[in-house]
């Protein structure tokens, strides 16, 4: 039997309980912004120890609606250049310039000094993005270094349903954190973005942005060049009953990681990223550096083909600025980031994983890796 990259996890008790969702939701007719949406909101504040949230269509229209409301038309943002398409497209989509900066090799994250080094007179935020759901130490020099500028920061939490630095949830450490429910992230509702913010004004902001910039729910007032970013209920039924899963899928999503880490320090030349003092990762990716000039395609390519292991896709191949629709915002090169999307890989991470698969794993990746250092 072959190890899949990914697996989505409902079992029978959450498919009944989504089944009988979505009949109350049917029979009701309430098929957007009804209870379920704001059940939804409440119980992931509660996880994150946050005080407001805000569910939205997309981890993007999450994204999109903060730098929004923050205004940041015609002004630069920083982000990280290892991250997703998204962070940058919502820079875009709110009229901003993304300014892709350097990250530590060690967190894949930005740093207080890569940051500076990517300010400008006209920064009006950063955003943040917790590679893999592992948060980076400078998380507070960061939000220091923001606050000592007037620069608003912002998490792009999606990697990071649960994770926490020094005991505070991702998503409560800048202005406002936004997250996905992506079918691949840790927890899902099909497709689904949830903001978390400390800020009434912020809440209060974003749902009249989400739902096409209305003054309210009633009139067809429209008071800001909003969009159509609601979360359907039946999406936040299936959201609401994942999220009871968050606490189990995270304590196994780590057991997983301890025995990778376990097995893989017997191997040398390969470097798992290493979960920072402080940080309790979700481990919604396990992140492994193979040594420099080795061949990855070549690599997966002999785990999948030899052993039946499927690594999931790198959690990014190329740095943000040599995305080619971002061209305009390359910059100067970033060689951390250029150096770590190159090298690394991603192995699987399952909420269900046996141990069988976990040994399959590390027998193919172990086996791979000395088989190509020669
Ligand atoms: C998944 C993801 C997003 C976008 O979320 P969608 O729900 O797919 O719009 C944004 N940023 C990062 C880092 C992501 O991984």
């Amino acid at each position: 039997m072959g190890v899949p990259a990914a697996r989505i996890v409902f079992d029978e008790d959450d498919r009944t309980a989504v089944a009988e969702a979505v009949t109350e939701i049917l029979s009701t007719g309430m098929l957007t912004l009804g209870p379920w949406t704001e059940r939804f909101e409440q119980a992931f504040a509660a996880e994150h120890g946050a005080s407001h949230a805000v569910a939205v269509s997309t981890g993007t229209a999450a994204l999109e609606v903060v730098l929004r409301t923050l205004g940041v038309r015609d002004r630069d943002v920083v982000v990280p250049a290892v991250t997703f398409y998204a962070t940058a497209g919502a820079v875009l989509h709110a009229g901003g310039r993304p300014v892709p900066a350097d990250v530590e090799a060690s967190t894949f994250a930005l740093s207080a000094a890569t940051v500076e080094a990517a300010l400008t007179p006209s920064t009006a935020a950063v955003v943040l993005v917790h590679v893999g759901g592992l948060i980076t130490p400078e998380v507070d020099a960061v939000r220091r270094l923001c606050d000592e500028r007037g620069i608003a920061l912002v998490e792009d939490a999606a990697h990071a349903h649960g994770s926490s630095f020094g005991g505070r949830a991702a998503g409560t450490f800048g202005l406002a954190g936004a997250f996905s429910f992506y079918p691949t992230k840790v927890v899902t509702s099909g497709e689904g973005g949830m903001i978390l913010t400390e800020s009434p004004d912020l809440r209060d902001e974003a749902r009249i942005y989400r739902d096409q910039g209305k003054g309210s729910f009633a009139t067809n007032h429209h008071i800001r060049f909003g969009g159509s970013w609601r979360l359907s209920e039946l999406n936040a039924a299936v959201g609401t009953v994942h999220l009871r899963r968050l606490k189990e899928f995270v304590e196994s999503r780590r057991r997983v990681a301890r025995r990778y880490d376990t097995a893989l320090a017997a191997v040398d030349g390969l470097q798992p990223l290493t979960e920072p003092d402080g940080c309790r990762g979700n481990y919604y990716k396990y992140v492994l550096l193979l040594p420099p000039g080795t061949d990855r395609a070549r690599f997966k390519r002999e785990v999948a083909e030899d052993f039946g292991v499927r690594l999931a896709g790198e959690v990014y191949d190329l740095p943000l600025h040599e995305q080619p629709v971002l061209a305009p915002y390359r910059g100067g090169p970033l060689p951390v980031a250029e150096d770590v999307c190159a090298r690394h890989v991603c192995l699987p991470v399952h909420t269900d994983m046996t141990e069988d698969e976990i040994d399959q794993v590390v027998g193919a990746v172990s086996q791979v890796h000395r088989r190509l250092a020669g």
